[in-house]
């Protein structure tokens, strides 16, 4: 590789998070300059502060769809406490029926861990997805959904808007019409979709949604649960801040800078999806063998994951990385893991090429010769593991 490159640093990995913009940054520093009051407080200072919580809540409102007078917003540290709370809380909250969670077995870790360990009086059904792509099979989720119709059930529907691996995006209108035909819940973890498309709550029929700050360039640690007026949820952490729903005194200056972050969205993909386009076709022009995961139409403008034939991905990642390309073999939450991922096992498993597993998250900025350095990167890395294997 030329010497031009020496310094170059490509960031594919905006899955796992997101550099925080500089209009965040400075709204962020003079709420903390400048308010230091606790929203409990009665007094001014504390008033003040509670203005900018409820300004805050006000502009994510308007972009959702929500009703800003109904306090449907509940600030939380990311996406893994939103999730938790809209599960753990309607399950803790449900008294006289049986709590049955419809899901699939490709949502994010929060929710497959929660399974696991924090529901355990529930009964959880996973709806089959179409193989390869992970969309969820709408005709079986409906079966799923009159099987537990009855009213000894009280149902919640969670299934996330997109995945944050494979980059399929869920038919999220339609599963939410089939959850309410049968009076049930209907969450989404919109974590991965909520940067690139504009959700609006009502429109979609959404129920609760679960969002992270850290995917939409503001800081990490700031998210929020919509709960939509009249759902009754009860607390996960406790204490009497959000109306006794989520305990802790409010984070005033991420809950701006989030605010600030939601309010600059403004959804234009173009670069994305030609970046995207551009990649996958520079992929087979190299002649490179690999297999797409995930759904080629309904994907994040952001996301390519493939598997590639006979390479190991993490090794892929680390030579990746000393060149200055930042990639991830899996989902991020799984780097500690070397094991294929559950995604890809549920989904997409192909013992030839699965261990090839990386996804490639682009950003806005991201330019042709970025692409072309990557794949330069990549068709080496290929030819200098086929010369090892053949020696
Ligand atoms: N859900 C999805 C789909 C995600 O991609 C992530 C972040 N990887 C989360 C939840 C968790 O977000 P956070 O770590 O900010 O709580």
């Amino acid at each position: 590789m030329s010497t031009e490159n020496e310094n170059r640093k490509i960031y594919f990995d905006t899955a796992s998070t997101t550099p925080v913009r500089r209009e965040v940054i400075d709204r962020i520093m003079d709420v903390m300059k400048n308010v230091y009051g606790n929203p409990s407080s009665l007094h001014d200072i504390g008033v003040e502060a509670k203005n900018i919580v409820s300004n805050s809540i006000y502009k994510i409102c308007k972009k959702i769809g929500a009703n800003s007078n109904k306090n449907e917003i509940i600030f939380t540290s990311g996406a893994c406490e939103a999730n938790t709370l809209a599960i753990e809380g309607l399950y803790k909250a449900t008294k006289d029926k049986r709590f049955v969670l419809i899901t699939t077995d490709i949502e994010h870790k929060s929710i497959m861990n929660l399974i696991k360990d924090g529901i355990e009086y529930a009964i959880v059904e996973y709806v089959p997805l179409y193989n390869r792509e992970g969309s969820v099979k709408i005709n079986e989720l409906e079966k799923l959904c009159k099987k537990y119709s009855d009213e000894q059930y009280k149902v919640l529907v969670s299934i996330h808007s997109a995945n944050n691996e494979i980059g399929t995006i869920q038919d999220i209108k339609k599963i939410s019409e089939i959850a309410h035909k049968y009076n049930a819940i209907f969450h989404t973890d919109a974590t991965q979709l909520f940067p690139y498309y504009k959700i609006d709550v009502e429109e979609l029929g959404i129920d609760m949604l679960s969002m992270s700050g850290q995917k939409i360039n503001a800081p990490k640690g700031i998210g929020f649960l919509y709960v939509k007026d009249g759902i009754e949820l009860k607390p996960i952490i406790y204490g009497s801040q959000m109306n006794g729903v989520r305990g802790g005194t409010e984070n005033v200056p991420y809950i701006a800078g989030l605010a600030t972050a939601i309010d600059l969205l403004d959804y234009d993909n173009s670069n994305l999806i030609n970046m995207q386009y551009y990649l996958f076709s520079k992929l087979s022009e190299n002649n490179i063998d690999f297999i797409t995961n995930g759904c080629l139409i309904r994907r994040l403008p952001n996301n390519i994951n493939i598997s590639i034939k006979d390479i190991d991905g993490e090794s892929l990642l680390f030579f990746l990385n000393d060149l200055g390309i930042y990639v991830s073999s899996g989902s991020a939450c799984n780097s500690v893991s070397t094991d294929i991922s559950y995604v890809i096992k549920s989904v997409n498993y192909d013992e030839n090429y699965s261990n090839g597993t990386i996804r490639i998250t682009i950003s806005k900025n991201t330019t042709k010769e970025d692409v072309d350095y990557f794949i330069d990167s990549l068709v080496a890395y290929i030819n200098l593991n086929k010369h090892i294997k053949n020696k």
